[in-house]
Parts: C-alpha cells; structure tokens; sequence
C-alpha cells in the first residue's frame, strides 16, 4: 500500500479520531487541525501510546484565512494533502421559529463553508498530481431533516452538492469525491442529548443501537483506498437501516 498524506478535520474530536487512528494504522502521514493548543496536545500524546503518530496544526476551519493557513502548514510538516477529510462539525439545535442568526451561521460556516475553506487550498495540488480523496462527513440529518436542525441539515444536504459539483470537475484528474452520512454514532455530540430523546432515536433503528465512531471510519478508509478509484460521487449512509432509500 502506498503511504498517503492525509488532513483530518476536527481529528480530536469523536468520529475523527477513529479515522486518524484508522488511517495512521494504514500506513499513511495523518494531520488533524486544533483550536485550542493545550487540549491538542494531550490527546497528541493520547494517540502516542496507541501508537498512532499525528501531526498538528493550528486553525479554524470556518475561517477561511485560517484554514489555508493551516493547510500550508500541515503541507510544511507532511508533504502534500493527498486525502482530505472534511470532518470537523458542530451542531446549534433550536426549532427554526427560535434560531438565531448565530445559531444560522455558525453551523453553516462550521460544517459547509470549512468544505470550501479548507478544500481549495488542496484542490490544485490534487489536480497537478493526478491523484487525490475527498471526504464529507455529512450526516442522516442531511438527507431526511431533523426537528430542531433546520441549519444542520441545511449545511449537511449542503455537502452533498459540493461533492457532487466537485466529482464531476476533477473526476479526469484521478481526485474522487465522496460523502460518508452517519446516523446516531455514540460521540459528545449525540450524548449531548437528553437521554429520552436518545432512548426515542435508539427505538427507531433496525439494529437496535448507536452506532461507533470505528465503524464510520471503516468506510472512510474504504472511500480513501487506492483501489477505489471507480467511486466518486457517491454517498454511502451508514445508520445502522436508520434511513433507507432515497
Ligand atoms: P465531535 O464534537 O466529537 O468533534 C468535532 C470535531 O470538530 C472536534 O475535533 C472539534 O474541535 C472540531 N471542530 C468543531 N468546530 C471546528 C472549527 N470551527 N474549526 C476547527 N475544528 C472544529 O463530533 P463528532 O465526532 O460526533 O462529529 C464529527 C462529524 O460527524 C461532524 O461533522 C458531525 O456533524 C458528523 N456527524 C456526527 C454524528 C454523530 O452521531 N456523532 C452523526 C452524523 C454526522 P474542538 O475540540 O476544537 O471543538
């Protein structure tokens, strides 16, 4: 297998540190983004005694001067980002008739302006070298809606067009574009939820339960391989039979 460098997007965080981990064991250069130094840090030494190595940059990803910044700067540590996991995301619930604009924006900007942010920095290099993966990491919410999450599923469904805009234009260029769509994966973020709505979510899929951050990143790395060179523009839901259908 061929080593590759990889950046992962909010690598920290639940499901991005099952696919740093997942990638690093594969053989690739991994990268994830901080915000804050001191936290980054330990989980840093955290992977170090699983044995994973991660490189770390600094910058927010809503930002768009950040991001570039620290792309040029896991480029500085790695080499060149030939795959790309834009994963980092937050959630701001409120029912639409409660949102705020800072509810609006933040989650926008968070989970589709950082597709943009820190993607064309990427692009180009991808482009020139005839060979690169892309990865959204949208959710089921983007497909079937979700009460309390009109910003969410906005900027979820939002990926979708992205990846499938992008597909077509770099498709010659051997970049693939693909979005994985978890359902309910037991992180911070769904454990935030009041325990009777998780009881009400967790009733509702074929499988009986939430599913982990591991088995979301089993099918990043499917998406990443070399031998996937056919798949683009594709989105694969992995929910446990949550949301099925189109
Ligand atoms: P976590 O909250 O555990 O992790 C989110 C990560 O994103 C953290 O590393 C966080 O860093 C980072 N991040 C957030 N905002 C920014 C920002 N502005 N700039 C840089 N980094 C940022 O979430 P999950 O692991 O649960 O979710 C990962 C992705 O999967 C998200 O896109 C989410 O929407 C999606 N998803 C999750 C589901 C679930 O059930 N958990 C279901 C469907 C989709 P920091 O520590 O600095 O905040």
């Amino acid at each position: 297998m061929q080593s590759r460098v990889a950046l992962v997007t909010g690598g920290t965080g639940g499901i991005g540190t099952s696919i740093v981990r997942r990638l690093a064991r594969m053989g690739h250069k991994v990268a994830t983004n901080y915000r804050d130094e001191a936290r980054a840090r330990a989980w840093q030494a955290q992977m170090r005694e699983q044995g994973v190595e991660v490189a770390l940059a600094p910058g927010d990803v809503a930002d768009a001067e950040q991001a570039a910044a620290m792309v040029r700067e896991v480029e500085r540590q790695l080499g060149p980002v030939e795959i790309l996991i834009n994963n980092a995301g937050i959630t701001r619930d409120s029912t639409f008739h409660k949102m705020s604009v800072q509810q609006w924006n933040e989650v926008i900007a968070t989970n589709l302006n950082s597709c943009f942010n820190v993607t064309r920095p990427v692009i180009d290099g991808m482009r020139e070298r005839k060979w690169g993966r892309i990865v959204q990491i949208s959710s089921i919410n983007g497909l079937k809606g979700q009460y309390g999450q009109a910003n969410y599923a906005a900027a979820k469904a939002g990926m979708h067009g992205f990846t499938i805009s992008l597909a077509r234009e770099n498709a010659r260029f051997g970049v693939t574009v693909n979005t994985v769509s978890p359902g309910y994966v037991a992180t911070d973020m769904v454990m935030a939820v009041p325990e009777e709505v998780r009881a009400k979510i967790v009733a509702e899929i074929p499988t009986g339960r939430l599913g982990t951050p591991d088995e979301i990143a089993y099918a990043v790395a499917f998406l990443v391989g070399e031998e996937a060179s056919w798949i683009t523009g594709s989105n694969l839901d992995i929910n446990g039979g949550h949301h099925m259908g189109w």
